[in-house]
């Protein structure tokens, strides 16, 4: 998808379609200098600028583009950058750019720059954002014309405002889009497609591309030496090796202690012996995994100034005559001794020995993991939510701010004391499970492998990475949303902001 800025006023350009953000009352098409013109295409009450009313009319030479499509963006609690975003998206992934063949789309600015007074740069990234997210489309495993001739628009035009922080916008906001629908890809593709050395080689692949990242791939003989053991048992019962994938982007300075982001690449989850009643879905329990290795290509083709790791441990959880038994005790690369009360909670396996791998070799300024994690995470804040929780309030925070700046949701979960002990076992360290309340025992598991002073975050994205909700904002129906790509893209910029001039932490 290409973006221009003709430097023309709306009711100039020469488009398939001119969108008019309009806000709701009595004369939507305030602030529009061809207001008038248009205004006599349509009957008075047809259309009041409620949010998500979207009317697309043949322009009658009112404007040079062919048809104008008039866009509800609502009023009160309704006009804020994001609901723009998502209202716009709407626009984008709405069937009438495929019927019609409308290619090339422009959007009228001037009320949202001028009138509105929302920052240029925020409404630059609303525009790619509302453009790619409401293009993507899974396209590779189909056959038939309807949906590889599919039309998206091909050409985004900015009409009636032109300025620096706009086109910064538009360019952030479309390179970072274009990693999430990355990850989207490498959550949408099955599991015979996507084992963990498949995951390996995609990543691999992005880095190729990524001038300033470095990517290796640690294969099971070397995991084994590094005594990963608690990895290593979950993938115990897999055909496919597990992978250890590390990204490298070194944007800052020298030395500079890296923000290290970790994400689960479990490949496909039976949920082991403790098998699951049904495993549909299960491809996508690599969210996390996949949203790390996009971050880090983002990170990278944003030039970042901030030095930036990604870990994802990468295998299956199957079943077989080698796969771990309910009751065995694994031995982490911590030392920790951990028994498996149950085989379904193998994400923190995994993630607890990639948690150590990134203190021991990096010795990050903060880590933010993110997984798939718990069925819980999704009774406790659903699928447009992602669950946070950390050890340091301050970066539980500016974790909390980045994913507001993207316009995605957010709450903070606690990590008390007082749960911590429903992990204790009474034959080795730690349980594996703790019980309710799932999500946080689940993070209070992982905590038990952070250093003492290392500041931490984990995400839970068990709901919002693999969305099953209707059409809503940028997500789109039943459909992976790489979520948190953008989020944690954001705070590793947002980290460099607030800690540049500070020394290594
Ligand atoms: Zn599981």
């Amino acid at each position: 998808m290409e973006f221009d800025f003709p430097g023309v006023a709306s009711n100039a350009v020469q488009a398939d379609l001119l969108v008019v953000p309009c806000h709701e009352g009595d004369t939507p098409l305030k602030g529009y200098a061809f207001a008038d013109a248009v205004s006599k295409l349509f009957l008075k009450g047809d259309f009041t600028g409620k949010r998500g009313q979207a009317m697309i009319l043949p322009s009658n030479g009112a404007v040079a583009a062919t048809r104008i499509c008039l866009l509800g963006m609502g009023k009160g609690e309704d006009e804020s950058v994001r609901a723009f975003a998502d209202t716009l998206c709407d626009v984008f992934r709405g069937s009438a750019i495929d019927t019609l063949k409308l290619k090339h789309v422009a959007v009228a600015l001037e009320v949202e720059l001028k009138h509105r007074g929302f920052k240029p740069e925020l409404v630059g990234r609303a525009v790619a954002d509302a453009a790619i997210f409401g293009s993507y489309f899974f396209r590779r495993l189909h056959t038939k014309d309807k949906h590889t001739k599919r039309q998206f628009a091909e050409k985004v035009s900015l009409v009636g405002a032109k300025n620096k922080e706009l086109k910064a916008g538009v360019e952030k906001g479309a390179t970072v889009a274009k990693y999430a629908c990355l990850a989207r890809d490498l959550v949408n593709e099955p599991s015979n497609f996507m084992k963990p050395r498949d995951l390996a080689a995609a990543a691999k692949k992005m880095a190729d591309e990524t001038p300033g990242l470095k990517c290796k791939i640690i294969e099971k003989p070397e995991i084994e030496k590094l005594k990963m053991g608690s990895f290593l048992g979950v993938n115990a019962g897999s055909d496919d090796p597990a992978r250890l994938i590390v990204l490298e982007y070194n944007g800052g300075k020298k030395g500079d202690a890296p923000v290290a982001f970790v994400g689960k690449g479990l490949c496909f989850d039976t949920g082991g012996y403790n098998i699951k009643a049904n495993s549909l879905g299960m491809k996508g329990d690599m969210g996390g995994g996949a949203a790390t290795i996009a971050a880090l290509g983002a990170c990278a083709a944003l030039k970042l100034p901030v030095n930036v790791v990604g870990v994802v441990p990468a295998t299956e959880n199957e079943i077989s005559g080698k796969a771990y038994h309910p009751g065995d005790i694994l031995i982490s690369m911590s030392g920790q001794t951990i028994e498996v009360d149950n085989t379904d909670a193998e994400g923190r396996l995994i993630l607890c020995d990639a948690l150590t791998y990134v203190q021991r070799t990096y010795k990050p300024a903060v880590i933010a993991d993110m997984a798939t994690l718990t069925g819980a995470a999704v009774v406790a804040v659903g699928n447009r939510y992602v669950a946070v929780m950390g050890n340091d309030q301050s970066t539980v925070k500016k974790m909390l701010a980045s994913f507001e700046t993207v316009g995605e949701n957010a709450w903070q979960l606690p990590l008390p004391d007082c749960y911590d002990k429903l992990l204790d076992s009474p034959i080795c360290d730690m349980k594996n499970i703790g019980g309710n309340p799932g999500t946080i025992t689940a993070g209070l598991f992982l905590q038990r492998f952070i250093d003492k002073g290392q500041k931490w975050l984990h995400l839970d994205v068990a709901g919002s990475a693999l969305y099953d909700g209707e059409n809503w904002g940028l997500w789109n129906s039943k459909t992976p949303t790489g979520s948190p790509c953008r989020a944690i893209v954001q705070f590793a910029e947002d980290w460099h902001a607030a800690n540049k001039g500070k020394g290594k932490k």
